[in-house]
């Protein structure tokens, strides 16, 4: 057994504990990266690459609630679960109706939109700590509604993200064809988020954070944890042939966080969205920003040298194996905007980590500040990475 001993050991090295990782070692802390594999290469890999800043709305709205059963279960729908995986899920999905109540929603969305108020901003300074300036675009993203009736149908969603100061412009057909022409016209209209930035490789971000928070003087433990206990001073992990004794523990092993937590007597109500994505290499992608044609609950991501399709939600674990006939219909409704498409280059799944009302867990554990909690994420924890790592840092600091 080999013996580490820190000042604050940061469980999980994606984007949320790298970001605080390099943000406690500025705030002059010795701190250690637990992380089994290449640091970066989880959920934070494999997202669409929006700073979304217009995201306030949660997963779970009255309108989700209404229609839950034929959302779930619908063959072309963007949310789907494994039936296998119902009863292990049932206390997520109860939680998640309940979430979807109008008031709970109303407040979610309130609790979201304050954490997101200055992402774009917060993003641009990260960026440019992390060497990643070249990395960002600022083209915005817009929103696809195929038919007239789903786009007055976002209208209260709409006004919802008005009230909380999100910039946006309603786009006719034509507008949305003189913005993208490459699209396959659509007879409803866009939703167009012209602050919104986004990563053109998220994969080279995380890269360059990794070397960032090496080079500033963290320290890595290539290891799974899966030990976690309060000891006499401090916290004791064990992880593979390690055993690291930390001042503080800060639990951001994205979707794996519940059973750290668990042991730390802070049981959570954390499961996974599964999301996927399939790439086609291509020297020019054929959109200049983010698209998502939310029926298909998918964007068209341009990236460098590649188009990424990427999202959908499958509710199932993270130990069930791709769904290829989700993976077919990504392919099918990309092919819907591009006729054009080949086969995909490559394809990925992904383990988004959810907590029921996608408000992610930033908080001390409630047995002290020794643990610090840092997950949930859900489908803003890129977006989210600097303001997390704010506050943990500013948690760390009372
Ligand atoms: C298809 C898709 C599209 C998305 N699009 C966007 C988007 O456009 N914008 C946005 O903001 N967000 C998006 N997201 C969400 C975003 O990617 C996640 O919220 C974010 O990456 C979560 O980061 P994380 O660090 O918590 O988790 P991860 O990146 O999954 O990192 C967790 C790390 O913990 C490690 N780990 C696990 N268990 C242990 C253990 N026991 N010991 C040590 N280490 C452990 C893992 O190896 C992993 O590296 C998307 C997600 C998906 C799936």
């Amino acid at each position: 057994m080999s013996r580490i001993s820190t000042d604050v050991a940061v469980i999980g090295g994606g984007v949320i504990g790298l970001a605080i990782a390099l943000r406690l070692r500025a705030d002059g802390r010795e701190v250690v990266v637990i992380e089994p594999n290449e640091p970066g290469s989880g959920a934070s890999y494999g997202n669409a690459g929006t700073i979304a800043d217009y995201a306030v709305l949660p997963v779970g709205t009255p309108s989700v609630l209404r229609n839950l059963l034929p959302l779930l279960f619908d063959a072309d729908s963007p949310l789907s679960i494994r039936a296998a995986a119902l009863p292990a899920l049932f206390p997520w999905l109860a939680r998640f109706a309940y979430e979807s109540l109008p008031h709970r929603y109303r407040d979610n969305t309130r609790r979201i939109a304050e954490l997101l108020s200055d992402a774009p901003a917060a993003w641009r300074e990260f960026a440019a700590q992390i060497g990643a300036s070249d990395l960002l675009s600022a083209e915005g993203c817009l929103y696809l509604y195929q038919t007239r009736k789903a786009f007055q149908a976002a209208a209260t969603d709409i006004a919802l993200r008005r009230s909380y100061g999100v910039a946006l412009e309603l786009l006719s057909p034509d507008e949305v064809l003189r913005l993208e022409p490459r699209l396959t016209p659509v007879e409803g209209g866009g939703l167009f988020f012209p602050d919104a930035i986004n990563l053109v490789d998220p994969g080279e971000t995380m890269r360059r954070l990794s070397m960032a928070a090496r080079r500033a003087g963290v320290e890595f433990v290539p290891a799974c944890a899966h030990t976690i206990a309060r000891a006499s001073a401090g916290v004791r992990i064990l992880a593979g042939p390690f055993e690291i004794g930390a001042r503080a523990v800060v639990i951001s092993a994205g979707a794996h966080s519940q059973r750290l937590a668990a042991q730390i007597g802070d049981p959570v109500r954390l499961d996974t969205e599964r999301g996927y994505h399939i790439e086609f290499d291509m020297e020019k992608p054929p959109v200049e920003r983010p698209v998502c044609p939310t029926a298909h609950g998918f964007y068209l991501c341009p990236m460098r040298g590649r188009l990424r399709v990427a999202g959908l939600v499958e509710l199932g674990g993270i130990a069930a194996p791709a769904n290829t006939r989700l993976l077919q219909s990504l392919v099918a409704n990309a092919r819907r905007v591009f006729p054009t498409l080949g086969e995909p280059d490559r394809s990925w799944l992904g383990f988004r980590p959810s907590m029921p009302d996608s408000v992610p867990v930033i908080r001390p554990s409630k047995g002290g500040r020794d643990v610090i909690l840092a997950f949930g994420h859900g489908h803003i924890g890129l977006t989210l990475a600097p303001r997390t790592a704010r506050m943990v840092s500013a948690i760390l600091a009372a």
